[in-house]
């Protein structure tokens, strides 16, 4: 039986991947910042861990790995998002924050997951429609979710020699709390950002979660290095 590891796993769209990996029988590993974040998620192993704590990060996949034995496949989607609009007097916790989340959480986990998936393995990473465009409000979300793209890209160079995938899936609106904040932020509701795509809707998290689970699958063995947008058209 396969087995994966899933950042984020207690809500939105990591919690999505959880059951998508769980229903196709996999054994599933999940975090979050507290345990009882987890409550409601189907991981055959749950543990807390911030993503931006290397020491706890580096523990954590050794809990896995015991568990389990090896991963298969890790998929690094637990993200922080937040407005900072530039200005010499603005606070820089928030910007440090953001890129420690969505890009050092990032890199912690694949440097510590790395070693204990088998060759012929899998990374995903969660990027966003923002790893390509910026808003001038996000720059600390638009330059941690562009770097995430360029860590993807690099690192899928480095794992080709073993076989191991690394893609980047980029994500528009999807219905979770992260875009329910932002709405409230802009003022706007679920069908007035919906407009923002061709397609006239806000993705699911199954949807991403479904893309996520073509490329852990055998099915994806000749893709690496991508970034795939799943945003309804917006950027088409
Ligand atoms: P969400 O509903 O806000 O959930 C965020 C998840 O990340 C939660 O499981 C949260 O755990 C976890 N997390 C946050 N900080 C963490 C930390 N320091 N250590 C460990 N876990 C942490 O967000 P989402 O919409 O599902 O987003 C998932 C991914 O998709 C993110 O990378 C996000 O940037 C990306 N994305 C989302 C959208 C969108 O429209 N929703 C669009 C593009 C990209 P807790 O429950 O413990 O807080």
């Amino acid at each position: 039986m396969k087995s994966v590891l899933v950042t984020g796993g207690s809500r939105g769209i990591g919690l999505a991947i959880v059951e998508r990996f769980k229903t196709a029988g996999w054994r599933v590993a999940a975090c979050a910042r507290a345990l009882d974040h987890l409550a409601e998620c189907p991981a055959d192993f749950k543990f807390a861990c911030d993503v931006t704590d290397a020491d706890a990060v580096r523990d954590s996949v050794a809990a896995v790995v015991q568990e389990f034995g090896a991963i298969d496949a890790l998929i690094n989607s637990a993200g922080l998002a937040g407005s900072n609009p530039l200005d010499p007097a603005s606070d820089d916790t928030l910007w440090h924050r953001v890129i420690d989340v969505n890009l050092n959480g990032t890199y912690y986990l694949t440097k510590h997951a790395f070693p204990h998936i088998p060759d012929g393995g899998r990374i995903v990473n969660i990027g966003s429609v923002l790893s390509h465009t910026g808003v001038a409000d996000q720059t600390a979300y638009s330059a941690s979710k562009h770097a995430v793209l360029g860590f993807t890209r690099a690192f899928a160079q480095h794992a080709a020699s073993r076989g191991v995938t690394v893609n980047a899936v980029c994500p528009g609106w999807v219905r979770t709390d992260m875009a329910r904040d932002r709405w409230q932020e802009l003022r706007i509701d679920a069908s007035r950002a919906a407009s923002d795509a061709p397609l006239g809707r806000i993705v699911e998290p199954a949807e991403v979660a479904a893309l996520v689970y073509f490329l852990a699958s055998d099915e994806a063995g000749a893709i690496t290095g991508q970034a795939f947008n799943i945003d309804g058209g917006m950027l088409a």
